[in-house]
This record gives C-alpha cells, structure tokens and sequence, in this order.
C-alpha cells in the first residue's frame, strides 16, 4: 500500500471564507502516484471546516449568511469567550459544517459525484491555518 500526507496552508484576508481547495487536493493526488484507494482532506483546527458541496458563489454567500443566523459572532454572547477568546461563534459553525471529508480515488482521479468539490470554511480566519491530506492506496 502507498501512502501520501501533504499539509495545505491558509492565511484568509477575511474572518469567514470559503475557499475551493480541489485543485491543491487533484495535486496531491497526482503527487502520491496512488490510482485506487481514499483521500482524507480535514482541518486542522477546531474553528475551520472541510466540506464538500457546490462551487457557486451565491450558495457560498448562502451558507456564511445562514451561520452568521445560527451562530451570530460577537464577544458577548457566548460562554466560551469568559476565557478572553472572541471564537464561540466559530466553535459552533465548524461543528456544523464538519471537519473533514473523504473522497474515493479511482482510476488516479478525485471520483466525485456530479457538481461536487472539496471546500475550506475559515470561521476565525485572518491567521495561519493548515489543513491535512492523506491519501492512501495503491
Ligand atoms: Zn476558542
């Protein structure tokens, strides 16, 4: 079995953001030479997200609007930022949004379901943050 573990980084200019990271995965598929076999792709942080769905913009704008309701940010309003962090909100989006996700690799090829694509949601952005990549196959 072959084996492939790449770390993706992100610095977001904005707080929230979704970003499409399918070509930076398609690449370290291509890099670990595996044809069959899986693709784990998770955050590594517990206020950011990896999520698979559509690439439109205003769905994306959908998705942040429907959050901000769920989970208003704001330093007042929740009992985790008592510990001086402003991040409550983003504890609470990521959760909903997920941590990671995995796609089946065949035939060298991310095998996705029509329309779908791998997204990064960054709920306490504006810093460095990594997401981790491992594929494993033949
Ligand atoms: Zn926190």
């Amino acid at each position: 079995m072959k084996h492939h573990t790449q770390y993706l980084w992100f610095n977001t200019k904005n707080r929230h953001d979704i970003v499409n990271i399918t070509p930076q995965v398609e690449e370290a598929l291509v890099k670990s030479e595996i044809k069959e076999g899986l693709c784990l792709v998770n955050a590594m942080h517990i206020t950011s997200s990896v999520f698979i769905n559509d690439n439109e913009n205003g769905l994306h704008q959908d998705f942040l609007a429907w959050l901000e309701k769920l989970a208003p940010y704001g330093k007042d309003k929740y009992k985790h930022n008592l510990t001086g962090e402003d991040n409550g909100d983003a504890h609470l989006k990521r959760t909903v949004m997920g941590r990671e996700v995995v796609v089946a690799v065949t035939a060298g090829k991310l095998d996705f379901g029509p329309w779908e694509q791998i997204f990064y949601g960054e709920f306490d952005g504006q810093r460095r943050k990594r997401v981790l990549v491992k594929i494993i196959g033949e």
